[in-house]
């Protein structure tokens, strides 16, 4: 498979690219800037570099596009794409309004195009297995769960993400929305309303660096969700609750294979081991499976503007004091 990088970003440099030479060659890299784009492209080996994406579309031989750049990017380039008769897979969020996320959804449903969503926490052994765990019943009805996803943003990381809201900056789209995702795997339930309350706590500079949340699913299990730019020791985690047990799930809201699972039910406590593979890795092999013909995604385009919709009624909900409803946009 031959694939476009659109973004000379981090996330592609540190997970993706690897991830996509499993199945291939990436022939180009479009970045804004030309000499960043062509540094990143001999840095990583990519053969070509551009700023002009029209001309990487033109080439017949790229079946396969990954956009990584900041989130108001991703909905124009995403269309392009598409347009192009080109496979996608899309950063998280989607775009900045579930409108704009909906759009992208529907146009690459008429051509049949592959459309996902980089929701790498679903592709995770641990959730995988938490998730089964929730659906053989070992915990019996879900009562309630605990999201803990409050880290501290590297350095490297503290830019537009802590000072933009224009490109898409602050916690709730870059973490909230993962974090949504992870609900809506593990239960199946797309959650139904949210009260909310962010702020800043010493790094946000006209955007939230933290956010507490606490969202209603259809099954009346209540969710709380907590994400943040700035607890260095916090650690994160994931507790699932259930008339018959609890599965406490501790340093698994990451990026690598890692953490521990526990089941506690009236027998006692159980360590649950879990498959420690690359999350990326299994994202972009089930990608490419989808192309094939032989499955979906692990997050497609729907649950990309699922997840995006949970993350802006968080935010309106923190900003109105009010309790929203998740507006999913007709979906
Ligand atoms: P980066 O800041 O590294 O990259 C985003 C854009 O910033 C790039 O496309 C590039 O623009 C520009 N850029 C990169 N380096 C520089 C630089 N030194 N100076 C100026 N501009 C620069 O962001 P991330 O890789 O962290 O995030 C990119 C996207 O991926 C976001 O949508 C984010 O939400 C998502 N993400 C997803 C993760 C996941 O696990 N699914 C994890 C991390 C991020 P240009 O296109 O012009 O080259």
């Amino acid at each position: 498979m031959h694939w476009a990088l659109v973004g000379a970003s981090t996330i592609a440099a540190e997970h993706m690219i690897r991830a996509l030479r499993r199945h291939g060659e990436v022939d180009w890299v479009v970045s804004g800037d030309a000499v960043r784009g062509r540094d990143y492209a001999a840095r990583h080996g990519i053969a070509q570099a551009t700023t002009d994406l029209a001309e990487v579309l033109a080439d017949p031989g790229v079946e396969a596009v990954y956009i990584s750049t900041t989130n108001e990017k991703h909905r124009d380039q995403a269309l392009a794409t598409i347009a192009a008769g080109k496979h996608v897979i899309c950063e998280k969020p989607l775009a900045m309004s579930v409108a704009d996320a909906v759009g992208m959804v529907a146009a690459a449903k008429a051509p049949g195009l592959v459309f996902a969503t980089n929701h790498h926490l679903r592709c995770s052994g641990s959730h995988r297995t938490v998730r089964r765990l929730v659906a053989e019943g070992r915990i019996g009805r879900v009562l309630s769960l605990r999201v803990h996803h409050a880290v501290f943003l590297p350095p490297h990381l503290q830019g537009w993400r802590i000072d933009n809201p224009g490109v898409g900056g602050g916690v709730i789209p870059d973490i909230t929305v993962h974090d949504a995702d992870c609900v809506r795997f593990l239960t199946g339930e797309d959650p139904v309303s949210v009260v909310a309350q962010a702020g800043v706590s010493g790094m946000g500079q006209g955007v939230e660096d933290s956010v507490m949340s606490v969202w209603t699913l259809p099954s009346g299990a209540m969710v709380s969700s907590h994400e943040s730019f700035t607890h260095r020791f916090a650690g994160t985690g994931l507790e699932v609750h259930g008339t018959e047990g609890s599965i406490f799930a501790r340093g698994v809201m990451t990026q690598a294979p890692v953490g521990e699972i526990a089941l506690v039910t009236a027998k006692g406590t159980e360590a649950v081991p879990f498959p420690g593979d690359d999350l990326y890795a299994v994202a972009v092999d089930e990608f490419v499976a989808a192309v094939e013909g032989r499955g979906r995604p692990a997050a497609d385009g729907v649950d990309g503007v699922k997840s995006l919709a949970v993350a802006l009624a968080v935010r309106e909900a923190a900003a109105s004091g009010r309790r929203c409803d998740v507006d999913y946009g007709g979906l």
